[in-house]
């Protein structure tokens, strides 16, 4: 099938991609010269694991192109929408790129096509990409909501292998094309769930607000263990072996982050705000999941008596998740916030993300980025850990504390067993556990 994608961003490169994958004949637009000029050249505008490889081998078989030019995408049956959709002033999801796009679409529709909205957008937004559409142009469409659930990280995989696709549409014509076009993707395990728009539109905001939910939770818990002496980890594998509970996103941090849960449950707030419903829960999610992102800076104030002026910290991780350079609500820029504002130096490590980092802090005199997680230890007062990267898991402590002024470790993201931390000596700090204390005249 011919398919046009507008939006190449995170969404919209790894959808196009797959899409290809699977034998369609696919087109990406983007208004971005940056970036398809990169894309043109073979070179992948973000990081995600195998997507270069399958944009590159599709780009060879001729299935996959890339233009900023929206005349190029000639005659599609398909149009996918993965445009940004980011809160506006009022928590909304602001919809004017995809009206926008919507609009710019519907003047170039030569025959029946079907537009699919895979942005994450409120109820009711079907409808109105479809009134804009219909003032432009008198050709036969459908719009269709098809929320995207992958995650940043692991995105082709779960795009190849998803653990469901959400289709909402009243039209039988758009259904047979959605079913079709998806074909390659559904299996008995993967099933293709056909529905109306809003309910569709829903489920996405309520998958995310869900799970965010979950984390809040967790969080929630952590912080009374660590006041009430229980252990997190144990509490954890108690609750996840209950098959109604299962074990999964069960794991406590400093808040979760991402271009996706916080704006996504501000949305769904907003959503309920506007419509007299008092939503307790997400009122509750967000606060917890703010107050979160203080965790580590709150332990440091803890542990340094208030006075951070002048220390200097490594932070290991950047991004708000491993395998991935997104940094958008990412945890890490609230503890670099902070410990700029404490007087505290920072020594930024992070395997991909950086870069984006350096966009926002890149001038500021109190924060240096180093090229290497042991390289980033040195001479410094503690360790901060941000992100849980792979390569933060198993470090070779012996040298972590030749480098180290002190062996002491805050870790935001619970990496390390509390036994082998005792063992190591070092004085570790994580959250919803018990803190391993080596005497200040130890460290
Ligand atoms: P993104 O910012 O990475 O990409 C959006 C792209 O759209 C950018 O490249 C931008 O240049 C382009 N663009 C803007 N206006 C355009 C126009 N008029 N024509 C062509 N291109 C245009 O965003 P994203 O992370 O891919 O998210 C897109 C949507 O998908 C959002 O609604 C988001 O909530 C949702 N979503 C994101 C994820 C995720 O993990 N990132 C997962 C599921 C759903």
């Amino acid at each position: 099938m011919k398919i046009s994608v507008i939006g190449t961003g995170y969404v919209g490169l790894v959808s196009g991609t797959c899409l290809a994958e699977v034998g369609h004949d696919v087109i990406c637009v983007d208004i971005d010269k940056d970036k398809v000029d990169q894309l043109k050249n073979g070179k992948i505008p973000i990081y995600e694991p195998g997507l270069e490889e399958l944009v590159l081998k599709n780009v060879k078989a001729n299935k996959l192109h890339f233009t900023t030019n929206l005349e190029d995408i000639g005659d599609p049956e398909v149009i996918f929408f993965a445009l940004p959709t980011p809160p506006d002033g009022d928590g909304q999801a602001d919809l004017k790129y995809v009206l926008s796009a919507a609009k710019d679409v519907a003047k170039i529709l030569k025959s029946y096509t079907v537009l699919v909205n895979k942005s994450t957008v409120p109820v009711g937004t079907s409808k109105k990409v479809k009134d804009v559409v219909a003032n432009e142009t008198d050709i036969e469409f459908d719009v269709v909501s098809n929320p995207e659930f992958l995650r940043e990280g692991f995105a082709v995989d779960d795009f190849l292998r998803a653990d469901r696709i959400v289709v909402g549409t009243s039209s039988t014509k758009a259904r047979e094309v959605m079913k079709r076009l998806y074909l390659p993707f559904t299996s008995e395990d993967i099933p293709l769930l056909l529905m109306d728009e809003a309910s569709s539109e829903m489920t996405k905001y309520a998958a995310n607000s869900f799970l965010a939910a979950k984390i809040s939770f967790m969080n929630e818990i952590a912080n009374l263990c660590e006041i009430v002496g229980a252990d997190v980890d144990e509490v954890r594998s108690g609750i996840g072996a209950d098959e109604r509970i299962g074990h999964r996103f069960l794991f406590p941090g400093i808040g979760y982050g991402g271009s996706c849960f916080p704006k996504d449950v501000l949305a769904l707030n907003r959503i309920a705000e506007l419509n007299d419903y008092d939503f307790k829960i997400l009122n509750a999610v967000m606060g917890v999941n703010d107050r979160q992102k203080h965790t580590l800076i709150n332990k440091l104030k803890n542990y340094y008596d208030n006075e951070l002026d002048g220390k200097v910290f490594a932070l290991w991780g950047l991004a708000f998740k491993p395998d991935t350079d997104d940094i958008r609500e990412a945890p890490s820029l609230i503890i670099i916030e902070e410990l700029i504002k404490l007087g505290a130096k920072i020594k930024a490590y992070d395997p991909e993300a950086a870069e984006n980092v350096k966009k926002i802090f890149g001038d500021h005199s109190l924060i240096e980025f180093v090229d290497n997680m042991y390289d980033v230890v040195k001479d410094v007062d503690a360790i901060l850990i941000a992100t849980e990267w792979a390569e933060f898991r198993a470090p070779d402590f012996a040298r972590v504390k030749n480098l180290i002024k002190y062996p002491i470790i805050f870790d935001g993201r619970n990496l390390y067993d509390l036994e082998l931390m005792k063992n190591e000596e070092f004085h570790y700090e994580s959250i919803g556990r018990k803190t391993i204390v080596l005497e200040k005249q130890q460290v």
